[in-house]
């Protein structure tokens, strides 16, 4: 018995099945051992029949004294209809359109029913109950029935009992799967081995047991992608980058020349990222911080140090517009260095027209301090004479590829070859809680701005009811007449993005009759990425006054002019990601509004979106968000490709904290884990799967 070989060479499972199988991701025999159920049915009490009540779930095991098919014409149904007895009574169970049953419930065969007990013309009846024949040892290894049974999540035509039926049989081969976790971190933590944990993971003896399998199983998630990361900071390390040394006075001088005071955060987070750059080993430091918080003087500051030693820094932006601002910004702040902006459609040098080759010549001879692009900057190799620093902004909207594509694709060149790396500095507004960011980001170094600058006027934020919405659309008519711009976010509709942009298309139709004088753009994810750019820059110009958009579609760049944020079923997004919505507004002298429309009355829905009201720290709503709803809900984590056991072990603080411990102490003893070859080699397909590589 072969566990990798392909479902079709078991038992019982032709080329459809596996077809099925497939879609719930098991293409193997070791996918099937690994297909784990979500919950148990507590059947495990066999009760007398005579003392089964009403409304119970109940376990009987007894003689079938007759079973037959009843067809009901005139709903072309089969009703199975059966007689059990045991020593106490009898009792009557019914099936529908399960005429086959009448041959497994011979007359005389012992048979275990189990399920919901209801009362029906004058009798108690089970209906649809689970069912079991009992050989004739009965050696109570039930699979069905009369124990905890796993319940896993279906497919068409792929049942929980269709799944048990399978995957028992092949328990017996787990002893195949070879334990991978070193014995001394099975023993500290006091985990399940691995063998063990399979088999209780299915067909658990108790809900204990059930629960110290599948914990071990969380463990074994987020210690790998704790030891993935401290493997890979390990790595990193090993590279040399350009020192930068501190120019102290410079800095000083440059934050005192700027038209506002940096907040203390921004202050701390520019002296760790400054600390960072002296040493020879390459930075790799996320710089996270709430939308408006001012990430890019900070960048900056790190660019001006970089540039004033004749070193050069890279700047990579999601998309153009957002890159033509930072290019904009950057000209202003730097006015005596050489910056480039290299995007899909332009290439500006000081803002004179260059030609893409043009830059990257520059780039290679020296002669460009900041290059500043898209993705379009990563296209092909990119070298620099002297490249020390890079920055990738909005980094969540990179790929983890386009990530490790940057590094390898813009490289400093000395006599030709390759030669030292760039510090990497990340920056990224999702609000992720502490905990999180550990686990996710644990091989970055992370600096939080947890403050806005101050003198910012504080959005006023307001839950409108249906009943509302007349008097919001009085009030945005008068903001707009007053020459200000509106932002309105469509529902999110989970995992469909056709049904998104259905629904924004219509909310923009809408508007457009509500609002026949106003000019209203739209925009969604089905759009082209130039289609995207053309209509953000129609806003930004002032060509628009509403703006109507899907939630897929971040709305990533300095919009001061807009001053309402309006949210269509605010109940069903996460609280950080309203807060990122919110944070949209609010960046001028204007008072800003955000309307979180909701037709959902329920208490809940008014305490969370109250929280809202209450609360302007995005690192709270995060925290709260994983609290109400789970690590899947914090915005941006779900994509990542998380399994779904360390998505569950992501909110379990303690957890995070022992698997961090664990994954540090392997580290700590023997970093390229050369006594470690199985753990080595499933970190590998680990990381292989949830695409850290
Ligand atoms: P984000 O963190 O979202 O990238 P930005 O860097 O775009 O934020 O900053 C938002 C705005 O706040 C910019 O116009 C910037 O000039 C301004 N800003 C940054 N820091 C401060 C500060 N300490 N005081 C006042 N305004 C600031
Ligand atoms: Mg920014």
């Amino acid at each position: 018995m072969d566990l990798d070989a392909p479902v079709q060479k078991l038992y019982k499972i032709g080329p459809a099945y596996a077809k099925k199988l497939q879609s719930l991701g098991i293409k193997t025999a070791r996918d099937f051992l690994f297909y784990f159920p979500f919950r148990y049915d507590d059947f495990s009490d066999i009760t007398k029949i005579a003392d089964v009540e009403i409304e119970q779930i109940a376990t009987v095991q007894g003689q079938v004294v007759e079973a037959r098919n009843i067809w009901t014409f005139k709903k072309r149904m089969a009703l199975t209809e059966a007689i059990i007895e045991d020593d106490s009574g009898a009792i009557k169970a019914v099936w529908f359109n399960q005429p086959f049953l009448t041959t497994t419930l011979r007359t005389g065969a012992t048979v275990n029913l189990s399920g919901k007990v209801s009362f029906s013309k004058n009798e108690l009846v089970f209906s649809n109950p689970a069912y079991e024949v009992v050989g004739y040892n009965n050696s109570r290894n039930y699979t069905h029935t009369g124990r905890l049974v796993p319940v896993y999540h279906e497919t068409y035509g792929l049942s929980s009992r269709w799944l048990r039926f399978h995957i028992k049989p092949l328990l017996i081969f787990a002893k195949k799967i070879e334990e991978f976790l070193p014995l001394e971190i099975i023993k500290s933590h006091d985990l399940l081995p691995c063998l063990l944990a399979i088999k209780e993971i299915h067909f658990p003896k108790n809900l204990e047991i059930a629960e110290k399998a599948k914990r071990r199983f969380a463990f074994e998630e987020i210690f790998l992608i704790q030891l993935w990361n401290f493997l890979q900071r390990g790595k990193w390390q090993n590279n040399e980058s350009l020192k930068i040394h501190f120019q102290e006075k410079l800095i000083k001088e440059f934050v005192a020349s700027l038209p506002f005071r940096l907040t203390d955060s921004q202050r701390k987070a520019a002296w760790q990222i400054l600390k960072d750059l002296e040493k020879p080993a390459p930075m790799n430091r996320l710089l996270e911080g709430d939308v408006g918080s001012g990430k890019t003087i900070v960048a900056a500051i790190a660019v001006l140090e970089a540039v004033s030693q004749g070193m050069q820094t890279a700047i990579m932006a999601p998309t153009e517009i957002l890159a033509e601002q930072h290019y904009n910004t950057f000209l202003e702040y730097l006015n005596n260095y050489k910056i480039a902006l290299l995007t899909g459609s332009k290439s500006l040098l000081n803002n004179e027209k260059i030609s893409r080759s043009g830059i990257l010549n520059k780039a290679r001879a020296g002669e460009v301090d900041v290059v500043i692009g898209t993705h379009a900057l990563i296209q092909e190799k990119v070298f620099f004479k002297n490249l020390a620093l890079a920055v990738v902004d909005e980094q969540h909207r990179f790929g983890v590829e386009q990530r490790a594509r940057l590094l390898k694709t813009i490289t400093s060149l000395k006599d030709g070859i390759p030669d030292k790396i760039p510090h990497l500095l990340s920056m990224t507004a999702t609000p992720i809680p502490r905990t999180l960011a550990l686990t996710i980001f644990g091989d970055l170094d992370i600096s939080l701005l947890t403050e806005m600058p101050k003198g910012r006027k504080k959005i006023i934020t307001s839950i409108i009811p249906p009943a509302g919405r007349r008097d919001a659309y009085y009030f945005i008519a008068d903001e707009i007449q007053k020459g200000r711009q509106i932002f309105v976010i469509c529902p999110l509709i989970e995992d469909s993005d056709i049904l998104e942009v259905k629904s924004a298309t219509t909310e923009f139709e809408k508007l457009r009759k509500v609002f026949p004088r106003f000019k209203i753009g739209l925009l969604h994810g089905q759009l082209k990425p130039k289609e995207k750019e053309e209509i953000m820059l129609k806003f930004k110009n002032k060509e628009t006054d509403v703006l109507v958009s899907t939630s897929v579609v971040e709305v990533g760049i300095d919009i001061p002019n807009a001053t309402v944020m309006i949210i269509e079923g605010a109940d069903r997004f996460g609280l950080a990601q309203l807060h990122q919505f919110r944070g949209r507004v609010g960046r001028s002298e204007y008072q800003s509004h955000c309307f979180l429309f909701t037709d959902s009355q329920t208490k809940k829905t008014h305490q969370r979106l109250n929280a809202l009201i209450k609360c302007e720290n995005g690192f709270e709503l995060a925290e709260k968000d994983l609290k109400i709803r789970g690590p899947g809900e914090v915005y941006g984590i779900r994509q990542s490709g998380m399994p779904d056991l360390a998505m569950v072990g992501l909110s379990d603080i303690k957890l995070i904290s022992e698997t961090r411990k664990a994954a540090k102490e392997i580290f700590e003893k023997d970093p390229l884990l050369k006594n470690y070859p199985r753990l080595k080699e499933r970190l590998k397909e680990f990381a292989r799967n949830i695409h850290l590589e």
